[in-house]
């Protein structure tokens, strides 16, 4: 009985996030659901990635799950992109139907991507379709070169890995070798990109990431 109910709950999940998909689609809005655990610099790689894809002429929209507080909202506000913060109140990840009612308050006509910033957590958002085309997850390395290993449900589904804080990777003795073996038995089609969020190193590699996919998006979905 048990498994019924949750599995009802994960079908209408993926039925919701079908139709914010095809909303998106429709628009001509490349979707990112970027996942990973707390403090590993989703906020930070947003904040360092819009600018410089709105020189680009990409506008961007971002949806930002927390628990609490509207903090990331406010850092990502800065930039001039619409945001909308979710308060989850507890809840561990976003849904599928929290997602649509952010995108109720977006205008998609003005918009080439929406980021939704998941809640900080490396396991339950990556069982929760948003209903985005493409997802990332990021590692810093204070986190450990264990990891992907120990965390591969996020990992796997990933269209990008993030390496951030590689400019803590040296003092913190993060083994780069670990992480890539780790990865390599777990993902080995998607694109890896080392960075830091906060020196800017590495980040043109993830805005032109950001603008190919936009670019190949748009070419799938005729607009
Ligand atoms: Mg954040
Ligand atoms: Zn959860």
């Amino acid at each position: 009985m048990k498994i019924n109910v949750v599995k009802r709950v994960l079908e209408a999940n993926d039925a919701v996030a079908a139709s914010n998909r095809t909303l998106m689609s429709d628009a001509g809005v490349l979707c990112v659901n970027i996942t990973s655990a707390p403090g590993s610099g989703k906020t930070t790689l947003l904040v360092r990635a819009i600018p410089a894809l709105a020189e680009a002429q990409l506008a961007s929209a971002v949806i930002v799950g927390d628990l609490q507080t509207t903090r990331d909202a406010e850092r990502i506000g800065a930039t001039g992109a619409p945001v909308t913060q979710i308060n989850t109140e507890g809840g561990c990840h976003l849904s599928a139907t929290q997602v649509t009612h952010a995108l109720h308050g977006l205008d998609l006509a003005e918009t080439a991507i929406v980021f939704i910033e998941n809640v900080g957590n490396m396991v339950c958002p990556a069982g929760f379709d948003l209903g985005e085309h493409k997802r990332v997850a990021v590692l810093s390395t204070p986190e450990g070169d264990d990891k992907v290993a120990k965390y591969p449900t996020l990992f796997q589904p990933a269209d990008a890995i993030l390496l951030n804080k590689i400019d803590l990777a040296g003092p913190l003795d993060f083994d780069r070798r670990t992480f890539y073996d780790d990865l390599k038995a777990i993902n080995s089609r998607s694109p890896m990109m080392e960075l830091s969020a906060r020196t800017g190193e590495g980040v043109d590699a993830w805005v032109d990431w950001l603008v190919a996919a936009h670019t190949q998006h748009a070419q799938t979905a005729g607009a």
